[in-house]
Parts: C-alpha cells; sequence; structure tokens
C-alpha cells in the first residue's frame, strides 16, 4: 500500500548541510512507491528546489504568515513560498501553536492563504498530555478541526493532509514514563477525525481525506505503525534529520 512519508527538519541544518540531504533523498527515493515529501526551514527552499524539483520527492514550509503581503517584517509569505516551488506548507504544528502562540483564528487564516496561494496544506492536530489525561481529548481534536477548517470549501479539502501529532507522543516532549502511543490508539482518533470531516463537510470527504500520524516515528516503530491501515502515512522529526534512517522508512514496501 504506497504511504504519504513526510520529514520535517524543523530549525535544524544549514542551507550547505540540507544540499547533501537533498541529493541524497533524491537518489534514494528513485523507485520509491511511497510519496515523499521533505519540509526544511525557509531558508533550505532554494536548495529544495535546485535539487528537489525534477525529483520524486515534493518539498514544503514548515510555516508561512497568514497575511498576503505589506509590513510584517520577518514574516515569509505563502506566495514566496510558492515562487521556490513548494507544494506544500505545514499549519499548526504545536511547536508555533504551543511556543509562539498561534491560535486556531490564525490558523484559519493561514489555510486559506495557502490555499488561495497554490499551496497544499499539512495541518496538525493534537492534544497535550494534561487533554489526554483529563479525558478530553476527542472533544479537544474535534474542536481543533471545525476552528482550523471554518469556511474551507469541500473541495479544498482535497488539497489538506490533516496529521495527527498527540503533543506528548512527539519525540522532544516525551518523557520516559510515556511509553508511547500505541495502534489501538491511532486508529481511534483517525476515526474520530473521519468523523468529524464527516459532520462539518460529507461521507464522501470523510472517506477522501489524508489522515497521517505524528510522534515518534522511528526505524524501532515505523513497520508497526504504517502497518496501520487507518493512517495514509506518517510525519517524522527527529529520525527524518538522519537522512539514512528516513530513506529506509521512505522506501519500504507497505
Ligand atoms: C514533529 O514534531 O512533527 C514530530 C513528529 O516529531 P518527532 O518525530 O521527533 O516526534
Amino acid at each position: 500500500m504506497k504511504k504519504l512519508i513526510i520529514a520535517n527538519l524543523k530549525m535544524n541544518t544549514t542551507p550547505s548541510e540540507f544540499k547533501n540531504y537533498a541529493m541524497t533523498i533524491a537518489t534514494k527515493a528513485k523507485g520509491s512507491k511511497n510519496s515523499i515529501i521533505v519540509c526544511p526551514p525557509y531558508t533550505h527552499l532554494g536548495v529544495a528546489q535546485e535539487f528537489l524539483s525534477s525529483s520524486k520527492v515534493a518539498y514544503g514550509a514548515q510555516n508561512m504568515s497568514a497575511e498576503e503581503s505589506g509590513s510584517f517584517t520577518g514574516e515569509v509569505s505563502a506566495k514566496m513560498v510558492k515562487d521556490l516551488g513548494a507544494e506544500y506548507v505545514i499549519v499548526g504544528h504545536s511547536d508555533v501553536r504551543n511556543k509562539f502562540k498561534e491560535t486556531d483564528k490564525t490558523i484559519n487564516k493561514k489555510i486559506k492563504t495557502a490555499l488561495a496561494n497554490g499551496l497544499k496544506v499539512i495541518l496538525c492536530v493534537g492534544e497535550s498530555l494534561q487533554t489526554r489525561e483529563s479525558k478530553q481529548t476527542q472533544n479537544f481534536i474535534r474542536k481543533q478541526i471545525d476552528d482550523d477548517l471554518k469556511g474551507i470549501y469541500e473541495n479544498e479539502l482535497e488539497s489538506v493532509i490533516i496529521a495527527y501529532e498527540p503533543v506528548w507522543a512527539i519525540s522532544t516532549n516525551k518523557s520516559s514514563a510515556n511509553k508511547g502511543i500505541t495502534n489501538k490508539d491511532i486508529s481511534k482518533m483517525v476515526e474520530v477525525i473521519r468523523k468529524e470531516i464527516e459532520i462539518q463537510f460529507s461521507t464522501k470527504a470523510s472517506k477522501k481525506i489524508t489522515v497521517v500520524y505524528g510522534g515518534s516515528v522511528g526505524l524501532n516503530n515505523y513497520k508497526k505503525i504504517l502497518s496501520n491501515e487507518s493512517i495514509d502515512g506518517v510525519l517524522i522529526g527527529a529520525t527524518s534529520l538522519d537522512v539514512d534512517a528516513f530513506s529506509v522508512i521512505a522506501r519500504e514496501n507497505y
């Protein structure tokens, strides 16, 4: 089964270091049945354009401004990202939601701006450990989906991937007491996400929407996680920094 394998390099590597990364993944991805997307920092998108555009690896930005253009010093617009050949943009990553206090209202605006500029969106949703422990996960995720996708047309969902990334399961947030997520947990939440899409849009949309899982996917567990038929793929942070490890996951037949 063909899966979607996404790398989020976060704020790691320099553009010069990324050149080697891009050349390696472009070569190793040849012949892979999966769809592969690499999301490096903004400063690397020109390198991605040079080394990935004629490969089977697509690329995207890790964030963007909700605004089209203007007096927003330090911000990067959807048009700029698109002009460098990026096909995707990650919106609503928990790093941005939590460390930079990004709201669902801003995320909703970013999604609309991204879609209006021809970018496909990788929308991250996910609950904190506190929300999980207070048994509010399902309501929390439903609300994130409702707020983030408010006013989006059903046909635009073809350009939206939902990444279910429980904040507590992401490698940098994991405590040693946390044994990680089970396939049963993942399947349950994918069902909740699809059900909410059905309520807000239609049964057809709920069946068609692409849903991936993210949170501590690595060489030790990728086979198990990707054998879960309820998910269309994975979003990988820490392990994607090692291009050889990421390539192993990207090349596997599922
Ligand atoms: C992420 O932060 O998007 C992520 C999935 O990270 P990791 O794979 O390191 O848990």
